[in-house]
């Protein structure tokens, strides 16, 4: 079988097609075929992907605690899994999850969506859904909850691809994309070589096409195919299974990150209720787990306590793995936050108003034209000059250059915390956590109280904090104090209506109170307000906004450390500034079973990397948890669950706690 590189391609921005329309139904100009039959598309689809598969009867049986799996080759215009939805509600228990995986390489615009899919009334209620929560035409992947029980995973890019990248197993294949006589280079070998690597063993198939092609490409990859009769006036289309999957060989050499086998999740007990433990508590919540939160002060006291945070991203001008990650979790978390319910309509958890990031000096400027020249991302970021800067931040910008980022905007981390946490599956426990025991198949949390709690598994979320555990000792964590100023403005005075950041943020103001800062002091664990930190973000501000800053002075605001009320917490960062979110790694059997790295890199040993069993991290988010946590809560409660995974595997690599052990172990040669 051909090996394809996991390397992650460029990342880009998708084109959408070009569409004629015959009423409500699409055809695609490149392609020269239609998206689903004129005459009757809902009920070929259920013939053809739905029943060949034997959805319905799958549904109804389904019993295991992990989701039902399907992979669909071409999303188009999402006819065939909007259907498998309603099959899924229609059949399956209430306990069961549907997990639905799509590829697409030119997606449609939300208008040509809602065109097409208002061609079935009776789906209306789930294209609604789908619609409101339809992505920007990036490529790679972009996870939407569909509803608490169903998720889709949107993978843009092209299908062989996007297919090699997923970290992920399916039940059921819709082998579907135009005709192969109309697209012939996505019906290649690759193609099913890559659907039989990703096929859970007996997963079946199903196709509306009986071309040579087809038959002989799955023949080869190991699918057993039938023809069955077609839909219509079509006689035959084939349907199929594989009874053994290949075996992935893509850690052959980084066998370390080879994930642990998945067992039983009935009940977690996540250490932390900051961001990333909440986040990671309501995704498991969500998946009908129990979930103990322990946190030693409140939720959200930590470096998610502020009354703002800002939800913002840098990327670097080379696409780098920390760059993705980041883009991913920035346009995962305003999908995730749209979906937050408030405590009232008066107080949103966030808003999504935007960020401008402006370019202070010229290093800047031609980094972030180097940035725009390799990420051509419309729909994710944009360039701009002075006078439109002004515009968007709403304040009079003097930078030459900046950048704007429309997803993005600011968060009221607290109360979005202690919302997470009024999931019915989850319990918050005030306490700390001394010490965590491994038993057979369980673990024992020691709190400082002397109360002892069992759980299959336990999540270290407590930041800076995280690596104060036996089994979570080796994992290198620097402490990082940042501390906000805050000051009332007058009424009349008006603030930024975006965040606006360049060495530091400034936010909106919320109830006439702006916010802004942070510092950022590596090596210092201390959470005292003090007047330096002040000044260090008023001196920022004023670089930042000077002209502004001068009339907020002429409007009578002190911007003095006497005068500035604030707030300082403590954030947790990895040496590489990227965070620790997946299984933990056994350190002492690494240390060993990968001592031959110290001598020669090349030299792999064949051993799986092994973990200390049911035990996770998320952690070092810094201070862009906003953008990171709630999509490493999705890595880490998706892998427990043995669902397919919101990133590609490169990047759940990337985000391994054990990375630096390895990297240690090299550097040691
Ligand atoms: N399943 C769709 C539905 O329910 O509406 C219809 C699919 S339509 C017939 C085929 C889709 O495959 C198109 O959206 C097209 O853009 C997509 N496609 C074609 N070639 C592709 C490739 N190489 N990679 C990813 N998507 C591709």
């Amino acid at each position: 079988m051909t090996q394809r590189s996991t390397d992650l391609p460029p990342l880009a921005a998708l084109s959408a097609p070009s569409l004629t329309w015959n009423e409500t139904s699409p055809h695609s100009d490149a392609f020269d075929d239609v998206y689903f039959s004129r005459e009757n598309g809902r009920a070929e689809t259920e013939h053809v992907f739905l029943g060949a598969n034997q959805l319905p009867k799958r549904f109804k049986e389904w019993q295991q605690s992990r989701a039902f799996v399907i992979g669909e080759t071409g999303f188009g215009t999402g006819l065939n899994i909007l259907c498998a939805w309603d099959c899924f509600e229609q059949y399956a228990p209430s306990t069961a999850r549907l997990h639905l995986l799509s590829t697409e390489k030119f997606p449609l615009n939300r208008a040509s969506l809602e065109r097409a899919l208002s061609a079935w009334p009776s789906l209306a209620h789930y294209a609604q859904v789908l619609c409101a929560q339809w992505p920007e035409a990036v490529s790679g992947i972009h996870r939407l909850h569909l509803n608490d029980r169903v998720t889709l995973d949107l993978h843009f890019g092209d299908t062989t691809e996007r297919l090699t990248l997923l970290d992920g197993l399916v039940d059921a294949w819709f082998l579907d994309g135009f005709a192969p006589s109309k697209n012939p280079e996505m019906w290649q070998p690759e193609l099913f070589e890559a659907m039989a690597a990703r096929s859970r063993p007996s997963a079946t198939f199903a196709t509306f096409t009986c071309a040579g092609i087809v038959k002989r490409g799955l023949k080869a990859a190991g699918f057993n195919w039938q023809k069955v009769a077609g839909f219509g006036r079509k006689r035959e289309m084939l349907a199929g299974h594989i009874d053994t999957p290949p075996n992935d060989t893509r850690r052959q050499s980084t066998p370390w990150f080879t994930p642990p086998a998945p067992r039983p999740a009935n009940h977690v007990a996540v250490i932390g209720a900051g961001i990333a433990g909440c986040s990671v508590a309501a995704a498991l919540a969500k998946r009908g787990i129990q979930v103990t939160v322990i946190e030693r002060d409140a939720p959200g006291a930590g470096g998610s306590g502020n009354r703002q945070g800002a939800l913002y991203v840098k990327l670097a001008a080379e696409t780098n793995n920390q760059s993705r990650f980041y883009l991913s979790g920035l346009l995962y978390s305003q999908r995730w936050l749209s979906q937050q319910v408030p405590p009232s309509s008066e107080t949103p958890l966030w808003q999504p108003c935007g960020v401008v990031q402006l370019a202070l000096g010229d290093k800047e400027a031609v980094r972030q034209q180097r940035f725009m020249a390799r990420h051509p991302l419309p729909e994710a970021v944009v360039s701009a000059q002075t006078e439109r800067l002004s515009e968007l931040a709403g304040v009079p910008v003097s930078a030459r250059h900046g950048l704007f980022y429309p997803q993005a905007g600011w968060v009221r981390p607290k109360l979005l915390c202690e919302q997470l946490l009024q999931h019915a599956n989850i319990t918050w426990k005030q306490g700390e956590v001394t010490n965590l025991q491994q038993h057979a198949n369980t673990w024992q949390v020691e709190l400082a109280s002397g109360e002892t709690l069992t759980a299959d598994h336990v999540v270290v979320a407590n930041a800076s904090l995280a690596n104060r555990f036996e089994q979570t000792a080796a994992l290198p964590l620097q402490q990082v104090r940042g501390q906000v100023s805050e000051v009332k403005l007058p009424k009349g005075v008006q603030g930024p209506q975006r965040v606006v950041c360049a060495g530091g943020y400034v936010s909106p103001p919320v109830e006439d109170v702006l916010t802004f800062g942070a510092s950022f002091v590596p090596n210092n664990a201390t959470n005292e307000v003090t007047p330096t930190d002040h000044q260090r973000n008023i001196d920022e501000l004023r670089q930042a906004l000077p002209d502004w800053v001068a009339a907020l002075e002429t409007a009578g605001v002190m911007l003095s450390p006497d005068t500035l009320a604030g707030r300082a917490a403590v954030r947790a960062a990895s040496p590489d500034k990227s965070p620790y979110a997946g299984p933990v790694p056994h350190a002492q059997a690494w240390q060993q079973d990968y001592a031959a790295l110290r001598k020669d890199a090349s030299n792999v040993p064949d051993i799986h990397g092994e973990h200390c069993s049911g035990l996770w991290i998320s952690t070092a988010h810094g201070s862009r948890g906003l953008a990171s946590a709630p999509l490493c809560a999705e890595v880490i409660a998706s892998r427990i669950c043995d669902d397919p995974m919101p990133l590609e595997l490169s990047l759940v690599d990337y985000l391994h706690p054990g990375r630096r052990i390895i990297s240690a172990l090299i550097r040691a040669q």
